[in-house]
């Protein structure tokens, strides 16, 4: 691997040392239930996903309603807002923005109109091929509000639905045309959609209200649970779900691909309360952690973890070493995403702001400290001096995951590469940049053997991307002697014409995937 010396920024936030999940979307269809309300408390379960904006759709049989606004759910909804937005079924969004789109234009759902007909879009994820299918249909007269890949793809709906009259049909278009990692959920007055990149890279799953009173789509079973919904299964990957007063209906709207689901989501993203694949979260961080003892071993007075996703593995770590598990630092759990002044005193403030040294535990002891990931290095650097500063006697720093080296594309916000001190120096210099005693990652083969399946996407760790990432799209992100595969000169769909795939019928992702043996059950009517 190059270890080539890069400047790391200046400019930046205390959250710029962590990769962020840019969005969390939820669906209701409940009728005679307040699905507004509904949504409003889903989307609190799903807050830890984006904290930048909020928005709920809800249809009402006969049109669509949106609010949204930048801020947290609690500050977005008031009582009467949710009073004034009745309906029988909604789609939410909680959105992380990038620093170029932090406008109420870009937050969601994203409300577009098809004719007489009103949908809104819950989207999370990120299309790698949005410029292209942008530029084709403004050519085709087709106006934008904002730069979000998300109005792109219900854009792109509204035109296919407008051409084949059918809502589904538009989807299914759209579906054969977007690249990358996407999970949405759609809303028009009288049904609600769910649907899934072909690769599963960002997660769906689909539970049911008790009593027969409805169905829930979200990012995370943790949503479900809030609602009182049972966990059914996975959206399918390259699924389109519609649920309306016909029923429940399920296609494939295109075929499945190789699977690569996001392994973040285990590692960091997901709340340890989710499951996934019949497993929770903080079972597979908790493995994670055990793995972590077997290949990096460290004797210790006591093993810490980074609140909150550090505390599984820690427990993990302590259980596999027969070493004692205590709180170290405790996290103020009342501050959101601070911005702070590019000043290394305002930077430092910034981590102490969210965390802090239990100086009764720490003093006088040799800490093992877990953490999920170094992105950047300079929040590991912090903590390892406030642990110091407090007592401790050393701090061996061991990670839950493997070194991040490579930029993702399929929706989380990660820094190009030469901001990622993995892509730029040794585990030796990061140990020494942090002020550690020693310092290791978890194995690649480790982090796979902790969760309960195969198929999922490393490409933050290996350079291994599922989707292929067009020049233009990755232009600059990559340091000089790093050579990722599938990056491609021009996107997969490139060649492709949207008035083209309007007279075809949508049969899979063109020449790749295979056909999905899941069980299909035929929508009644459109
Ligand atoms: S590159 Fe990393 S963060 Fe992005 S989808 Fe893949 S595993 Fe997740």
């Amino acid at each position: 691997m190059p270890t080539q010396s890069a400047p790391m920024s200046d400019s930046m936030s205390d959250d710029a040392d962590h990769l962020h999940e840019e969005c969390g979307v939820l669906g209701i269809w409940a009728p005679g239930r307040d699905v507004a309300r509904m949504a409003y408390f889903g989307l609190h379960a799903l807050q830890h996903r984006g904290q930048e904006s909020a928005g709920i759709a809800v249809g009402d049989g006969s049109t669509v309603l949106v609010r949204k606004d930048l801020g947290l759910v609690s500050q977005v909804f008031s009582d009467s807002d949710l009073s004034a937005m009745p309906g029988h079924v909604a789609v939410g969004h909680v959105r992380y923005g990038t620093s170029g789109a932090k406008s109420w234009e870009a937050a969601q759902p994203h409300l577009s109109a098809i004719n007489d007909v009103i949908i809104a879009l819950a989207h999370n994820g990120t299309l790698v091929n949005s410029d292209s299918l942008r530029r084709e249909l403004v050519n085709l007269g087709i106006p934008f509000r904002s730069n979000t890949d998300s109005e792109v793809a219900a854009k792109l709906i509204g035109y296919f639905t407008e051409q084949t009259h059918h809502l589904r049909q538009g989807i299914a278009r759209t579906m054969s045309m977007m690249e990358g990692g996407y999970a949405m959920a759609l809303v028009r007055e009288n049904a609600l959609y769910a649907f899934r990149d072909p690769h599963g890279i960002r997660p769906l799953v689909l539970g049911r209200l008790a009593d027969d009173a409805g169905w829930v789509v979200a990012s995370e079973t943790c949503a479900l649970d809030i609602l009182g919904a049972q966990f059914v299964r996975e959206v399918v990957p390259g699924e389109i779900i519609r649920i309306s007063d016909d029923g429940f209906s399920s296609e494939q709207g295109i075929c499945r691909d190789i699977p690569a689901n996001c392994i973040f989501e285990d590692v960091y993203f997901a709340r340890p309360d989710s499951v996934v694949f019949g497993r929770s979260i903080y079972s597979m961080r908790y493995e994670m952690g055990r793995q972590l003892a077997r290949e990096a071993p460290c004797d210790a007075d006591l093993v810490i973890g980074v609140p909150d996703s550090g505390l599984p593995p820690a427990e993990g770590f302590a259980h596999e070493m027969g070493l004692p598990f205590g709180e170290g630092l405790i996290k103020n759990r009342y501050v959101a995403r601070t911005f702070i002044q590019p000043t290394q005193e305002l930077r430092e403030l910034g981590v102490r702001l969210k965390l802090n040294a239990l100086r009764d535990n720490v003093a006088g002891k040799r800490l093992v400290m877990i953490d999920d990931s170094i992105v950047r290095g300079t929040t590991s650097k912090q903590i390892v001096r406030l642990l110091k500063e407090a007592g401790a006697t050393e701090v061996h720093v061991r990670i839950n995951s493997p070194e991040v080296s490579w930029p993702c594309f399929y929706g989380i916000d990660t820094d190009t590469q030469d901001q990622l001190i993995s892509a730029n120096k040794s585990v030796e210099q990061i140990r020494d940049y942090i002020e550690a005693d020693s310092l290791a990652f978890l194995s690649v083969s480790g982090l796979l053997g902790s969760v309960p399946m195969n198929g999922y996407c490393c490409a933050c760790f290996t350079g291994e991307y599922p989707v292929e990432i067009p020049e233009g799209f990755s232009k600059g992100n990559f340091l000089d002697g790093y050579h990722p595969n599938n990056l491609s000169h021009a996107s997969r769909t490139s060649q492709m014409r949207i008035e083209d795939i309007v007279r075809e019928p949508v049969t899979g992702p063109r020449g790749r995937g295979e056909a999905t043996s899941e069980p299909i059950m035929k929508e009644k009517s459109e």
